[in-house]
């Protein structure tokens, strides 16, 4: 049975995670308080962590980050209320492998939570430095072994794809104009027009969006460019 440690603080919510995690087949344990949360975590063999970011005493990017000093490497969710950009990049810098805001849908967060698991299993025995994989979403980024990843799977891309990608990964929450993106990905004094540029952002978007008509991630800047929200 996989085992799932909830740590939530908010009872609302977390009465109706453990309930809908339970009718999930997942054995479900729940901790309110960021201080019994490391503890708990290290203690349990658990599967996946589903982390609530404001907690009393301790919050969850503390708890991230410790649960990762002290070598737990299985997947962390962290929930958050809050949507500024750089709270998320935070989280995932503090080592989760992926966040959900809320309030979220049921089905959107067991979604995640069968990615990750599926993803924990072949992703586990890689010994890859953590700063060459990048995730967002159900995608990994890995520039070490230069391939992209979803849900765990290996797609179909092209270098400069994954150049293009890594380009907006370095900038994240940054403009990028077509020129820049040019001067970085294709390098200077080689002679290709804007166009190429977008046509590279469609087939980016159909690998990485989940609607590639109303990108998540890879956002147009009307008349400007283009810049990577994750
Ligand atoms: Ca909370």
């Amino acid at each position: 049975m996989v085992k799932i440690l909830v740590v939530e603080d908010e009872p609302g919510i977390a009465f109706s995670l453990e309930s809908d995690l339970e009718t999930e087949g997942y054995e479900v344990t729940m901790v309110a308080d960021g201080a019994e949360a490391v503890s708990c975590a290290l203690a349990g063999a658990f599967d996946l962590i589903l982390l609530d970011v404001m907690l009393p005493h301790k919050d969850g990017f503390e708890i991230c980050r410790e649960l990762r000093h002290r070598g737990l490497k299985i997947p962390i969710i962290l929930l958050t209320a809050k949507t500024q950009e750089a709270e998320k990049v935070m989280g995932l810098d503090v080592g989760a492998d992926d966040y959900v805001t809320k309030p979220f849908s049921p089905r959107e967060l067991r979604a995640r939570i069968r990615a990750r698991l599926r993803g924990a299993l072949p992703s586990e025995p890689a010994a890859a430095q953590p700063d060459d994989v990048y995730r967002f979403g159900c995608c990994e980024l890995d520039m070490t072994r230069f391939e992209l990843r979803r849900n765990g799977l290996c797609l179909e891309t092209t270098p400069t794809e994954l150049k293009l990608l890594a380009a907006f990964v370095r900038n994240r929450g940054r403009l990028l104009t077509r020129e820049r993106l040019l001067d970085e990905v294709w390098g200077t004094g080689i002679a290709v027009t804007d166009r190429v540029v977008d046509n590279h952002i469609v087939s980016l978007r159909k690998k990485i969006e989940d609607e590639p008509a109303a990108p998540r991630y890879l956002v147009s800047i009307r008349g400007l460019g283009y810049r990577f929200d994750a």
